[in-house]
C-alpha cells in the first residue's frame, strides 16, 4: 500500500476472522439474521468464494493507510 503521508510503499498485515452464514433462501436468511453475533448472506447453489474473500480483504484496509508513528520517514 502506499502511505499518505510521505507516499512511500509500505507494508499493511491483514488479519480478519469472520463466521458468515450461508443462507439458502430469504426465510433462512431472516432467521440466521436474527442470530446473536450472526452475519448471513444469501448463497445460491454455488459461491464466489473468491470474490467473497476479496470484499473482505477490502473492506478491511484503511481509507488512509500510513505508516506506523516513528517509522514513516516524511
Ligand atoms: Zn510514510
Amino acid at each position: 500500500m502506499t502511505c499518505q503521508r510521505c507516499l512511500g510503499g509500505m507494508q499493511h498485515a491483514v488479519q480478519i476472522e469472520r463466521t458468515l452464514h450461508l443462507a439458502r433462501n430469504e426465510t433462512e436468511l431472516e432467521r440466521l439474521d436474527a442470530l446473536p453475533d450472526s452475519d448471513a448472506i444469501l448463497a445460491g447453489e454455488t459461491i464466489d468464494l473468491v470474490a467473497l474473500v476479496e470484499d473482505e480483504v477490502l473492506l478491511s484496509l484503511p481509507l488512509a493507510a500510513m505508516h506506523a508513528e516513528g517509522e514513516c520517514p516524511a
